[in-house]
């Protein structure tokens, strides 16, 4: 596939509404190897394909986003760091311990140069960058031996700032030494601002006004936000703006520009400076968007355009991929077809129930490899439906709330022969939900049902995510609603025609009323049980099931498409 080919597709597709996508193709023909798409990520997640580890959904979505592009043909240059050190969980007494393993980019990686950031006192650091080239696309990766791991300590420490300070000016420099031009960039969280401000200095540098540099830049970056409100956000005083910033800009009025961004506090959050430097602004799901509650340095709310996010075909099992394929329900961009309702409809249950079988043996060999909480392999019996909960362990998606009756949820899994898999890592600063976490291993330790039919997966990460998504039956999702900004675990689960329990947050609220089995009302860990088991009695019923996966597969396949995120943000882009 290449870019032209996507954008036909696309102008055709029955997925946006009229208009939507209309001026993707004046973007799609002035990008070049040369004039890609910029987008900058101080989180990658793509361990399997490329040797990066992530924290969470937002290195998912930088990893998806490239791969999706370059399946499209879409030039993009995705420039990250790459850091030096990992962090695994183990669990001791069921108290998780972190295990920091020391990294390297590997042979995989070419040398890209060399790059540097200033701080005060006219101190150099120097950088090593790296690049990876697939099809269209491009990592090119900025480090050190000493560059240390994704968010170590506080959101506002100087480390972390070092870190950004980094990724934004050293590798704007070493971009424009190798002739590339950062005309489109995109920002994948405030994080990654300084690669505008890098951009807007060099501008400056070439002898434009501060007005009009100011006014192009602002048409060229694109800032996607994935927070809620600015509460939630790291800030940084003048002095460390002092000692890590100001010496990389070389221009005495943005300096000043910058400086008057400052809060009464004598503080900055980055968004106010992504908000104040990008003319475009997303946010990743049509709730988040009304949700979100950021204002900009007068005070004004800032609007958000939603582009829900999307996954790439990495999370869904290459065999019911190439059915959706063979049967017209995706066509060859990967978008759904404009046909693909009644495609879905003459789905044939005994191909569906085959399919799923490959998921679950692709399951089985991985609960076979990986250590459950009593440090052993997961052996679950053939017959037994299994239900996962599979997602960072924070306290806003409620990893608990199948624990409030534990005798209920035993009682549910003995009668329907159920299993449920629940992985996900608190983080290393939260002890609140390590101490959860504990608490909810020792009551399932403490219940004979559910020391057979409860498991804990350590170390979620990317083969846990997509083995749970290929093989396991329902998924659960239940964040409080409003707090999910969109959440894409959800969207592996719907694309394996699995079947999902959702609250109606984040991307599962695109679909009003939701398309799949609510978690609702006053009492929601009772909404949770009872649905558990409606989808139990469905699950061994291929006419209710299958009802369910059109119900499902119907309302989500577009919103879950990459191909329809890439299609937004070219339009985004394109957009005056
Ligand atoms: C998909 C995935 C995520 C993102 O999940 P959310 O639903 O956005 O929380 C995080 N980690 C891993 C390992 C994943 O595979």
């Amino acid at each position: 596939m290449n870019i032209e080919q996507f954008v036909k597709r696309a102008k055709e597709s029955h997925v946006f509404h009229e208009g939507e996508v209309a001026d993707i193709d004046t973007i799609a023909s002035s990008l070049s190897a040369t004039r890609p798409l910029l987008y900058w990520t101080m989180e990658l997640y793509d361990k399997d394909e490329n040797n990066i580890k992530g924290g969470g959904g937002l290195g998912i979505l930088a990893a998806d986003t490239r791969r999706t592009a370059q399946q499209l043909g879409i030039p993009l240059i995705l420039i990250t760091p790459f850091y030096t050190l990992e962090s695994h969980q183990k669990l001791d007494n069921f108290w998780q311990v972190e295990e920091i393993r020391a990294v390297h980019p590997g042979p995989a990686y070419r040398p890209y140069g060399s790059t540097s950031v200033s701080t005060a006192q006219h101190t150099t650091a120097p950088l090593d960058v790296f690049e990876r080239t697939h099809g269209s696309t491009q990592i090119v990766a900025v480090t050190e031996k000493n560059f240390g791991e994704l968010y170590p300590g506080s959101n506002n420490g100087d480390h972390r700032l070092y870190q950004e300070i980094a990724l934004g000016f050293g590798g704007y420099k070493a971009l424009k030494t190798k002739g590339i031009e950062a005309a489109y960039m995109q920002l994948n969280e405030a994080p990654t601002v300084f690669a505008a401000l890098a951009r807007l200095d060099d501008m400056l540098q070439s002898g434009a006004s501060f007005e009009t540099a100011l006014h192009t830049l602002r048409t060229q970056i694109l800032y996607t936000n994935h927070t809620l409100v600015p509460a939630a956000e790291g800030e940084f005083s003048r002095a460390q703006f002092d000692h890590f910033v100001y010496p990389n800009i070389s221009s005495n009025t943005l300096r000043e520009w910058v400086a008057g961004l400052f809060n009464a506090e004598h503080n900055l959050k980055l968004s106010l400076l992504a908000i104040e430097l990008a003319g475009k602004k997303s946010a990743v799901s049509k709730l988040h968007a009304k949700v979100a509650h950021f204002t900009d340095r007068h005070g004004d709310i800032v609007e958000f355009e939603p582009v829900t996010n999307g996954i790439s075909r990495k999370w869904i099992l290459p065999k019911i991929e190439k059915l959706y394929h063979t049967s017209g329900i995706l066509n060859e961009a990967d978008l759904p077809s404009n046909e693909y309702l009644s495609h879905l409809r003459s789905l044939d249950m005994s191909t569906v129930r085959h399919l799923r079988q490959a998921g679950r043996n692709h399951l089985t060999a991985v609960l076979q490899r990986r250590k459950n909480q009593y440090g052993q392999a997961t052996t679950i019996p053939d017959e037994a439906l299994i239900f996962d909960f599979k997602r960072r362990f924070a306290s806003y998606k409620r990893p608990d709330l199948l624990f409030q009756d534990t005798e209920r949820l035993a009682h549910i899994l003995v009668r329907h022969n159920a299993h449920v898999i629940l992985t996900g890592k608190p983080h290393p600063n939260d002890e609140h939900m390590k101490h959860e976490l504990q608490a909810l291993l020792r009551t399932a330790h403490d219940n004979p049902a559910l020391r057979e039919r409860f498991h804990y997966l350590q170390d979620y990460d990317e083969e846990i995510g997509q083995a749970l998504a290929f093989g396991a039956d329902c998924a659960l999702n239940v964040p409080i609603v409003g707090e999910e900004a969109c959440g894409t675990s959800w969207m592996k689960d719907i694309a394996n025609m699995k079947l999902l329990i959702s609250t109606p947050d984040g991307g599962v609220a695109d679909v009003q009323p939701i398309a799949c089995f609510e978690v609702s009302g006053d009492n929601e860990a009772e909404s949770l049980y009872s649905n558990m088991e409606q989808v139990a009695h469905i699950l061994r019923d291929d006419e209710s099931y299958k009802r369910e996966i059109i119900r499902s597969l119907g309302a989500y396949l577009p919103v879950l498409s990459g191909p329809r995120m890439m299609a937004k943000y070219l339009q985004l882009f394109a957009t005056k």
